[in-house]
């Protein structure tokens, strides 16, 4: 089987032949320039796309077949070697550059991968999207070569673990009222606080932690920094015990008076709330592919279901109560697919209209309530077989419902939306 860095070669050696053409017709002044993507990036072909999501497809079957799925879901524990897996294929430097081990293929080749792991496990691929986009991406975008050349390699090969934490107990929605602080010291920063529910937390070797450096200033006084696993007075206080999601190990994490060195420090000082609201948009958009993969997998059990289970002495299927389910999962997961890749590619080919906040919040709005009602309608269509754990329709819902309050709940994404649109009527006021 082609590996993916044979697969990348080629789109690579198409992308060469592509610009050189281009070369021709368009002056230099035109070329590619995003502050979201790497230097050499070239947005990819949709043949290019598609030859991923079957390079994704060949490793889900061969590394998360449904059995395995299933007992990450029961140990609740996820499995370490995966991390070296998903590494070897390419899959966790998607958008981060090639000097460091990544493929810069850009957030439609991400949100690919997100949905392809999510559709076999989507545990698998929660902590996939914590590690690749949340940490790995951020690091690429908002990090200085140093810091890039000391962290990147390990984290695209999948030796080390990364994570992102904001969140704390008493700032989950309103994240920019974090208590987290980190003083000035010689050399540095001094970290004191705590952060709640972080995706690969007690795994984590690096850590992209946000923290108040000039409390007086709210959200202006908050500083990006890196974390990294040895630091003296950095814990995990424990794993949480989750409904769904189970698999994908998630933190409670202790800074008590940990120095950060300087040369740990992401970004400018007191800037941070701008790394952390760029990232939140990347992070709706790469997530909302998270629940693509859930109503697919809904889709995978349930069609195959409905066909053969006969009462009244014909499939079930035939009953127009069910094929109405079965439109309407579809339907909600065609349309969810469009928006995602359509935000998703406005996001890579269109890089002066910039990143819509709109849209990376309303892709996920949109995509996790429908991944929920495709999972409760699974469970439907397969009655009793659907309420038992043998089957994996349950673990499709209990996953599926995270995606409604991680990386923002759905209220505040419509919040986001609607403040939005303040923003641009703003001067319509009467
Ligand atoms: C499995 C899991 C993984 C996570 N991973 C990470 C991670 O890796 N890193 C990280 O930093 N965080 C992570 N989080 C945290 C996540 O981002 C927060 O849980 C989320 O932002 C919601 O915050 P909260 O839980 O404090 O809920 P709250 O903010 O307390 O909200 C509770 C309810 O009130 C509603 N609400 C709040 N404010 C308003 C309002 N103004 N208007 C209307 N309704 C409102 C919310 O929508 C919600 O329904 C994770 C969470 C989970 C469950």
């Amino acid at each position: 089987m082609p590996s993916l860095s044979t697969l990348t070669r080629s789109m690579l050696t198409r992308r060469v032949v592509a610009s050189s053409h281009m070369a021709i017709t368009r002056p230099l002044s035109c070329r590619f320039h995003s502050t979201k993507h790497t230097r050499n990036f070239k947005p990819p072909t949709s043949e290019d796309l598609i030859e991923l999501r079957e390079r994704v497809r060949e490793f889900t079957k061969r590394e998360i077949p449904e059995e395995f799925a299933a007992s990450v879901d029961l140990t609740n524990d996820f499995p370490a070697p995966m991390w070296r897996k998903l590494g070897e294929a390419g899959f966790l430097g998607i958008t981060a550059e090639e000097d460091y081990g990544g493929l810069e293929l850009g957030y439609q080749a991400h949100c690919v991968v997100m949905e392809e792991l999510s559709r076999a496990s989507g545990s698998i691929g929660l902590s996939y999207a914590a590690h690749s986009q949340l940490c790995v991406n951020q690091l690429t975008l908002n990090g200085n070569e140093e810091q890039k050349a000391r962290l990147l390699p390990g984290l695209v090969s999948g030796e080390k673990v990364g994570a992102l934490a904001m969140s704390e107990h008493s700032a989950g929605s309103d994240v920019v009222s974090m208590k987290s602080t980190a003083r000035p010291v010689d050399g540095g920063w001094v970290l004191d606080g705590t952060k709640m529910w972080i995706t690969n937390g007690p795994d984590a070797d690096v850590v992209v932690v946000y923290a108040k450096t000039d409390p007086d200033k709210g959200s202006k006084g908050i500083t990006a920094l890196i974390v990294e696993k040895g630091m003296k007075g950095y814990t995990c206080a424990r794993k949480l015990n989750k409904l769904g999601m189970r698999g994908s190990n998630t933190g409670e994490l202790i800074f008590d008076s940990v120095f950060i060195p300087h040369s740990n420090q992401l970004g400018a000082t007191n800037q941070g709330v701008r790394i952390l609201m760029g990232g939140l948009d990347l992070e709706r958009l790469v997530l909302s592919a998270g629940p693509l993969g859930l109503m697919q997998a809904a889709l995978d059990i349930t069609l195959p279901y409905v066909h053969q289970r006969k009462q009244f002495g014909i499939p079930i299927a035939h009953n127009q109560l069910i094929q109405a389910k079965l439109a309407d999962m579809h339907v909600k997961l065609s349309a969810a697919r469009a928006y995602t890749f359509a935000a998703a590619k406005r996001v890579d080919e269109d890089p002066e209209a910039g990143i819509d906040t709109k849209d990376c919040a309303g892709a996920i709005l949109f995509a996790a309530d429908r991944a929920t009602e495709c999972a409760l309608d699974a469970i439907q269509c397969l009655g009793g077989s659907g309420y038992v754990n043998e089957v994996a329709a349950g673990r499709l819902l209990r996953d599926a419902k995270l995606y409604e309050i991680g990386a923002g709940t759905t209220q505040i994404r419509q919040m986001v939306i609607g403040r939005a649109f303040n923003k641009e009527y703003a001067d319509h006021v009467i």
